[in-house]
């Protein structure tokens, strides 16, 4: 492991002590090296999980492998902090946003009006994630509520179902300045929340609205449209990433696209399109 990941990784460690997610590793050192000797250089089709090795690759690969002439789709480039991260035993969303509190964790805090935790149904099938909110969202304390909502809320509806049936949240839950992009350190410092609320909630379905989402849940950097409609497995759950509504709203050529992403996800769903 390289210096910046093992910087990163630790630096999770200790954010996530903060959380009271529990004890990932008795001996750090140790677990280190053990990783270090278990990741393969060329990792190729890992499969299940091994409960003595925490750091190695485990499930979080492509449900869809890679073919000869296909290309690779994106799996985790090193241990997935994700799959080591082990689930808070009797987690609730009102605890995960009591431990938010007035969260000062990273720089985002600043220029923040109220934290977007998230809304929805608590046991919600499916599961939206956004990148982060924008200003309308800043000033509502609610994701998904400015134009780029809007669109999302139509989506939903094409899809059969309500708002109120899905849950929607975003990676970093304070807006960025200007609506910059988060930056790293944001979204590690800020997506371990996300990961609790995906937890508790266990839908079926994550849908990853943008390259931001995607990236941080695939933990790639990877551009979204090489594996935009593909399935991967994360924690238990089928996740699928399509264009975020505000992409569409600039290119609307791209609604079909995303359209055919929401079929397949209503599919998993058993949902019929709407009728109109
Ligand atoms: Fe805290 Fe997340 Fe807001 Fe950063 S973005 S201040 S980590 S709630």
């Amino acid at each position: 492991m390289d210096l910046a990941n093992r910087a990163r990784v630790e630096a999770w460690l200790r954010f996530s002590d903060d959380l009271g997610l529990g004890p990932y590793f008795r001996d750090r050192a140790s677990t280190f090296a053990v990783a270090e000797s278990a990741v393969p250089a060329k990792p190729a089709e890992v499969s299940a999980p091994n409960p003595n090795l925490p750091l190695a690759r485990a499930t979080f690969t492509a449900a869809v492998p890679a073919t000869k002439s296909a290309p690779p789709r994106p799996s985790a480039p090193g241990p997935s902090l994700f799959e080591i991260v082990n689930r808070v035993e009797g987690d609730t969303l009102e605890r995960i946003r009591e431990d938010i509190g007035d969260c000062t964790r990273c720089c985002l805090h600043k220029a923040r009006t109220n934290i977007v935790f998230g809304v929805g149904n608590p046991n919600a099938e499916l599961v939206f994630v956004g990148e982060g909110p924008g200003h309308d969202e800043d000033m509502q304390g609610e994701p998904f509520v400015g134009r780029a909502g809007k669109l999302l809320t139509q989506m939903i509806e094409a899809m059969s179902l309500r708002r109120e049936d899905v849950y929607i949240c975003n990676v970093v839950k304070c807006r960025p300045p200007e609506n910059r992009l988060p930056e790293k350190d944001e979204i590690a410092t800020c997506s371990p929340f996300l990961l609790r609320q995906l937890d508790v909630i266990r839908p079926k379905v994550i849908c990853c609205l943008g390259a931001c989402a995607a990236q941080t849940l695939l933990e790639t950097n990877q551009g979204i449209s090489r594996y935009r409609g593909e399935w991967f497995d994360f924690r238990g759950a089928k996740m699928i990433a399509t264009y975020h509504p505000a992409y569409l709203l600039r290119n609307p050529n791209a609604k079909p696209e995303v359209w055919k992403d929401l079929q397949k996800v209503m599919a998993h769903l058993g949902l019929q399109p709407k009728r109109r």
